[in-house]
């Protein structure tokens, strides 16, 4: 036998099995069993049990009514969905009448205190058939629903994308449907909704049309579906929010530049794990704009640049205006600042759950659209002139509340003199309300008990107090209710009667003023598309008044595209860490790479530099650059030519990439294929210190192969950051190849980064030099450096062996084309190197790696060489291959110790000096390159 309470509980949870149940008892809301685990868990929130009589004590876990909003936004974050179920009929007698009133999922949030307000928070449907996928999501807060078809080889690469680019609160899958990309869970839902033919009925029927042409999905029945599973879980869990879903916009994702998780999370657009302003990463430096509306555009146009020139120079051509128009946009910006959240205050007015403050805040916005259209009028941009023309004040909208709706201190919703019968009856119970107003100070009079009391209660209603001292002049007629302490309450027939006019009156107030209420806002509803046009423009012009903003606050300038494959940026720099770094500290660079002419600039960047240097900073500020270009903002250098890139990729060494926890070798070589696969000629590729987490020959050779790949097939641009300074070799076999290198000054303590890119090879590595700045204690750094100059002497160059394993032959033409020379504004020529033992091919500071090739190659020492060739090279740590070399080294050393003299004077080592002149590298690298001289 279960408690009757009990048995409430347990009815209502099996109405909504997947959802945890919040039951209101009192001013808690409980939750039992495996929910009250959850929540304790997710929420935080303690965890006790609670005795059902005979049942047994249960979990239990109660958060104060006060604080539910907290507490739901903890568990929807971690995609839990949540029936909230009241009291809804008055405790004290028997069990309490209780009734689910909400239920909440992560993907269909309305309420303005769960949303992120320059966030959108999408529900996604994702539809896989047999060749092609589809993809629906929805805000419902917006009432923005699209639809993409996924096809061909790309497919799984596309989806995958999209979902990064939306990073969706909740994902529709249908049962049985294939694991979605990175592991996401879906909430499974039946299959049915999700077919095609069914799912385009369901849209017809929502829509009312008899065509879905106009939304452009009517020969796609996959996006159909998707969109459809949308409507049927919006209909079983909130259906009032499928009158916001008022269109449906069919796009295709190569409209847009994709921009897959990685480069995303390596760009750090929107968010940023080293900091950078709010911790939101680029997004964090130029969102400047004034509305919600605007902050939640911005940061959509950043996740999906343009492909197309045209919308792009028309976006540029509006901001520069703006920037030109400093003080019409600040009077602008100013106005913007006052503007509400018109989209979702329409949102919320569809769905019927905005209260009246916030109908005068959707006025007061629309009032402010005429002046700010009259401000905009100089504007000539053609963009700015299309918004403005769409900034509808909508004008019937903004009269009907002023008209209808009661301002903060009416007492009421409606305002008096709208509607008839609701003031009718309101006049109807005046005489009664007059008549107990009055009754304190008539009753006081009458029976001259001065501190007698009207007062009013949910249980006895109006009543009449007397204190104990004047009980002996309580009226006759008085009817006594409750004794208290000090005092006593009374009725009078004559008093219960008024109540029951006012109360039954009330009541009839109240529906008929609830149906108008309805009313008013089905007509605001009727008016969403204009309302959600005008929001749609504010948007839009905040947010290219921002870029203008954002351009004169940081010096940024207007880029110009277009279709080539160059990329000219002349003084270039990071807007995050610029933003993050003292004022003007920041060093710019420049860059020239063209993919189209054959002897230009060249097209692919081999950057080499010591560790922090600035090598991951140059990479990725080039590729900000070339993405803030092409989301239509101004970019931070003093000019810009940048030829259209369709995709942006960024892969970072393991190593490198340590926030993400993604060391794997196996992971940077899945996510480099995957570039190798999709990059198209138009491509900017940037590779971070790929093949760093690998054995020092595999990376090497990798990385080699990469880069040629790229240079021969692809042809795409291309910046390639290494610490593989023999990769410098392939200068002269790829002539689209340049070299550059991130300048570094030696001085008496050290080396003073410059942070400065100048055309050549980087002369040396200073691993060491830079572990002393780590603060490595100066025995060890000392020791490393001894350690280093025995390695050194014993180094044949590795470009040797690597050139011997790859088909390029060494015998290259003397005169080689010379290093790239981007117009850096000050070049800083690579220091001299004056160490008579030159630096290490190789030490940058994690990876102190002696290279294998290192050990002459003789038919005694097959030996050694097998043991190499056991080597599990991706599981070996540069550790344990320090250690392995020191070994082998020690071995050769002894019996190497007297062929030494002999062997050199044979071998003269002509190619070593061949190298050095072919390169036409300078000074202090050809000294590097023959170490031990050519004698
Ligand atoms: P690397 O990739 O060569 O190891 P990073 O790009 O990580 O070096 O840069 C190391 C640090 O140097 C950065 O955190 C930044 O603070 C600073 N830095 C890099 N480039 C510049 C620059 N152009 N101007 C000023 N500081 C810079
Ligand atoms: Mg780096």
């Amino acid at each position: 036998m279960v408690t009757p309470a009990r048995r409430q509980y347990l009815d209502l949870k099996e109405q909504y099995p997947d959802a945890i149940l919040f039951f209101q008892i009192g001013d808690f809301y409980e939750t039992f069993d495996d929910d009250a685990k959850v929540v304790a868990r997710d929420a935080e929130v303690h965890l006790t049990s609670k005795d059902f009589g005979r049942a047994g004590r249960v979990p239990l876990a109660g958060v104060p009514l006060r604080a539910l909003d907290t507490y739901l936004r903890k568990l929807l974050a971690k995609g839990h969905r949540v029936a909230v179920c009241e009291q809804v009929s008055e405790a004290g007698h028997g069990l309490v009448e209780r009734a689910i009133t909400r239920i909440i999922t992560p993907g269909t949030l309305i309420e303005p205190q769960l949303l992120r307000e320059r966030e959108n928070t999408y529900l996604a449907a994702v539809n896989i058939g047999r060749n092609e996928a589809a993809l629906a999501y929805v805000d419902v807060s917006t009432g923005e629903f699209a639809v993409t078809p996924l096809r061909g080889p790309e497919r799984d690469a596309a989806l995958a994308a999209e979902l990064g680019r939306l990073g969706p609160a909740e994902i529709l899958t249908a049962r049985d449907a294939p694991a979605l990309p990175n592991g996401r869970l879906g909430t499974v839902r039946d299959r049915a909704p999700f077919d095609g033919e069914d799912g385009a009925a369901a849209l017809k029927t929502h829509f009312g049309v008899a065509s879905l042409e106009g939304y452009g999905c009517q020969d796609l029945p996959l996006a159909c579906g998707a969109a459809a599973a949308i409507l049927d879980y919006l209909r079983e869990y909130n259906p009032r929010l499928l009158d916001g879903l008022r269109g449906l916009a069919t796009y295709h994702t190569d409209d847009f530049m994709t921009l897959d998780a990685q480069t995303r999370r390596n760009l750090e657009l929107v968010r940023s794990g080293r900091g950078g302003p709010g911790g939101r990463g680029l997004l964090g430096v130029i969102d400047r704009s004034e509305t919600a509306g605007g902050g939640r555009l911005l940061r959509r146009w950043l996740s999906q640049p343009l492909l197309d020139l045209t919308a792009l120079g028309a976006r540029h051509d509006a901001v520069a205006e703006f920037l030109a128009a400093s003080a019409l946009r600040a009077e602008s910006r100013a106005l913007l600042d006052r503007v509400g959240d018109l989209e979702r205050l329409t949102g919320r007015a569809i769905a019927g759950t905005i209260g009246p403050r916030e109908l005068h805040g959707l006025r007061a916005t629309l009032a402010l659209v005429p002046e700010l259209r009259e401000g905009l009028a100089p504007l000539v941009a053609p963009l700015t002139v299309t918004l403005r023309e769409r900034l509808d004040p909508c004008a019937e909208a903004g009269e009907l509340v002023v008209r209808a709706i009661a301002g903060a201190n009416e007492g009421r919703r409606i305002r008096p003199g709208y509607d008839a019968e609701l003031d009718g009856l309101i006049d109807g119970i005046r005489e009664a309300r007059t008549w107990i107003a009055d009754l304190e100070r008539h009753e006081r009079e009458r029976t001259k008990i001065k501190s007698l009391k009207v007062g009013y209660n949910k249980i006895f209603g109006y009543y009449l107090e007397i204190t104990n001292p004047n009980l002996p002049l309580t009226p006759p007629e008085y009817i006594r209710k409750q004794t208290l302490t000090s005092c006593e309450r009374f009725i009078t027939p004559e008093l219960k009667e008024f109540e029951a006019r006012i109360a039954d009156a009330e009541g009839q107030i109240n529906s008929v003023e609830d149906a108008i209420y309805a009313r008013v806002l089905g007509e605001l509803a009727a008016q969403a598309p204009r309302l959600l046009g005008t929001a749609a423009a504010l948007a839009q012009l905040d947010v290219l008044a921002t870029f203008a903003e954002v351009a004169e606050r940081q010096g940024y300038i207007r880029p110009y595209l277009d279709q080539g494959r160059g990329l000219h940026i002349v003084a270039g720099r990071h807007p995050t860490v610029e933003a993050a770094v003292e004022r003007h500290t920041f060093i710019p660079n420049d860059i020239a790479l063209d993919a189209d002419e054959f002897d230009g600039d060249g097209a692919i960047m081999l950057l080499t530099g010591p560790n922090m240097a600035g090598k991951s900073t140059y990479l990725r500020q080039i590729a900000l650059i070339v993405l803030l270009a092409q989301i239509g903002a101004f970019v931070p250098a003093q000019a810009a030519r940048i030829g259209i890139a369709d995709r942006i990729f960024t892969r970072v060494g393991a190593q490198d990439d340590l926030a993400a926890g993604q060391s794997t070798f196996m992971v940077e070589m899945l996510e480099t294929a995957a570039i190798l696969h999709h990059a198209t000629a138009r491509s900017l590729i940037i590779l971070d210190e790929i093949g760093r987490g690998t054995g020092t020959l595999d990376g090497l050779a990798i990385a080699r192969a990469v880069i040629e790949d790229i240079h021969d097939r692809l042809g795409a641009r291309c910046l390639f950051a290494t610490h593989y300074h023999e990769l410098l070799a392939l200068l002269d076999a790829l002539p689209r190849l340049r070299a550059c290198n991130v300048t570094v000054r030696e001085d008496a303590d050290g080396i003073v980064f410059l942070h400065r890119i100048a055309p050549g090879g980087a002369a040396r590595s200073y691993g060491i030099h830079v572990a002393r700045l780590a603060g490595l204690p100066r025995a060890v750094t000392e020791r490393a450096a001894l350690l280093l100059r025995d390695l050194e002497a014993n180094a044949v160059p590795l470009r040797q062996l690597a050139e011997e394993a790859s088909g390029y032959t060494s015998a290259a033409p003397a005169a080689a084309p010379p290093p790239a020379a981007p117009q850096a504004p000050e070049p800083v020529s690579p220091p001299p190197d004056p160490a008579p033992a030159p630096a290490p091919v190789l030490p940058t500071a994690p990876t102190l790696l002696p290279m294998p090739a290192a050990i002459p190659m003789s038919a005694s020492e097959d030996a050694i060489l097998d043991e190499i060739a056991a080597l599990e090279l991706v599981d070996t740590t540069p550790l344990e291959a320090l250690n392995l070399l020191f070994g082998v080294q020690q071995r050769l050393h002894a019996r190497h110790a007297a062929e030494t003299q002999a062997q050199s004077a044979a071998k003269g080592r002509p190619e070593a000096e061949g190298s050095a002149r072919r390169c036409s590298l300078p000074q202090g690298r050809a000294d590097r390159e023959s170490p031990q001289g050519t004698g």
